[in-house]
């Protein structure tokens, strides 16, 4: 560590920074951060060991107000420089632990919580893979001050159709300065909407990359002038938002979910897996899905799963086993959406997926059927249940779950639990346009 260190005062110096800032994420997995100053490159050295403290109570989900100070320690290997900000006297960047102001880690840190629950799978040898898809929308205002979508594109378009090309572009190239492994970026299939795809990693270093990379692609279409947003369903009609999460474990560097002796080449490791998220798929939507708007995205007809099953090449089911084998065989979950809490979100769909594997819980048959096709009597009499409609079940669903609650811990999941009822509670008693549209004459 401390040749890291040496390194990284060594970078602060030759690219003239002159702002670290200590990054942390709230209970939603949106970024905060404070800037320090740096009147000497030095200095580093000693925010790295004493950290910074700060108000946890004003940080959404993080602490209460008669148990406010906490502490922001930097994780040194989360250093990396703000390409979006300027270049002569820049800013640098680390993503922090939280600690209490007695130097024990905080058990309300949602980096902290999945961080147990990493080391909990290193014990018995596993590394825990996810590698995201995070979709966004770029949107503008049209004239009468609506947004809407930036451009008419579909899947695949390119320019001049699709006008997201060169924002895309300025994206990647943030992306890459940040050391992003960036591996394919498109239209997809809204208008207005893209995807941008980076290489699998451990699930820690692949959730900062989630916060990291939502706040790099809203600055970048800020400075150009036109906004992205995350939100899972902006608009009715078409496609929303997923954060598609391809998972595997790894164990002395073999993906434990491949077996080259089995007829589809997926291991009965990866099968019991996928009996543990299908088991816990009403809770997991809770983390997965946490937003009243992530359950607009969750209906037939758009690519998004709303039952509860299993495929192979099926787009339709809650969890899909993409072609790839070896290195790259995958369980993808397909109802996780970018407005969730990445640490919360892999530290749950780890819980379930070895709730699975030390229960020997069985997927059943997988389903290969387009399952929008049919009404919900015939998914009925298939046997397979529905995810949850609206966060009101899903936070209903989760307060049932003590594995899903014990991958939060109590602390989060209590601070999680609550902001989630407010949430619904706000949306409840609102009366919208279409309300009076529907009812005003009855
Ligand atoms: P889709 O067909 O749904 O668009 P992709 O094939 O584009 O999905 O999935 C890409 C994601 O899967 C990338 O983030 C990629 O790095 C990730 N991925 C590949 N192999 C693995 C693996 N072994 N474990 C976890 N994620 C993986
Ligand atoms: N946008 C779709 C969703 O809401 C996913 C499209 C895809 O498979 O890439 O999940
Ligand atoms: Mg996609
Ligand atoms: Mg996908």
């Amino acid at each position: 560590d401390d040749k890291k260190l040496d390194q990284i005062i060594k970078t602060i110096e030759a690219n003239d920074i002159k702002f670290l800032r200590l990054e942390l994420a709230d209970i939603h997995g949106l970024p905060k951060s404070m800037a320090v100053p740096l009147k000497n490159a030095n200095d580093v050295e000693d925010i790295v060991n004493d950290g910074l403290l700060f108000d946890g109570s004003s940080v959404a989900g993080l602490a209460s107000i008669n148990d406010s100070d906490l502490l922001a320690k930097p994780d040194i290997n989360t250093f990396s420089t703000i390409p979006w900000r300027p270049e002569s006297k820049g800013t640098s960047r680390f993503i922090c632990d939280i600690y209490t102001t007695e130097g024990t880690p905080y058990d309300g840190d949602p980096r902290g919580i999945l961080k147990k629950t990493l080391e909990k799978a290193e014990k018995r040898g596993y590394q825990y893979n996810v590698g995201p898809e995070p979709e966004f929308f770029i949107i503008k205002k049209d004239e009468n001050g609506n947004y809407v979508p930036a451009d008419e594109a579909e899947y695949f378009d390119v320019e001049p159709l699709d006008q997201g090309t060169d924002i895309r572009r300025e994206i990647v190239f943030g992306l890459e300065e940040l050391g992003f492994d960036v591996e394919v970026s498109h239209h997809e299939v809204a208008a207005g909407q893209h995807e941008v795809d980076f290489k699998y990693a451990d699930a820690l270093k692949t959730a900062d990359a989630v916060i990291t990379f939502k706040e790099a692609v809203k600055a970048v279409a800020n400075n150009l002038g036109v906004k992205a947003t995350f939100m899972p369903k902006p608009f009715i009609g078409i496609n929303g938002s997923g954060m598609h999460c391809n998972q595997s474990l790894f164990k002395d560097g073999e993906n434990i979910f491949y077996d080259p002796n089995t007829e589809t080449q997926v291991s009965q490791e990866a099968l019991y897996f996928i009996g543990g998220l299908l088991k816990h798929a009403q809770a997991l939507s809770a983390i997965l899905s946490p937003t009243v708007n992530s359950y607009k995205r969750l209906v037939p007809g758009y690519e998004a799963p709303c039952y509860i099953a299993y495929g192979f090449k099926n787009r339709s089911t809650l969890l899909r086993i993409p072609a790839s084998r070896g290195l790259g065989t995958r369980i993808e979950c397909r109802s996780a959406d970018p407005s969730c809490n990445p640490y919360l979100a892999f530290s749950a769909l780890l819980e379930a997926g070895l709730d699975g594997m030390d229960n020997k819980l069985d997927p059943g048959e997988p389903t290969e059927e387009n399952l929008f096709a049919f009404s919900e009597e015939e998914i009925a009499e298939k046997g397979i249940s529905n995810l949850p409609t609206s966060l009101w079940e899903a936070y209903h669903a989760l307060e049932e779950d003590d594995v899903i609650i014990g991958a939060l811990g109590d602390k989060v999941f209590n601070q999680f639990y609550n902001i989630k009822r407010a949430e619904w509670d706000a949306y409840r008693i609102q009366v919208f346009d279409y309300e009076r549209d529907e009812y005003l004459n009855v």
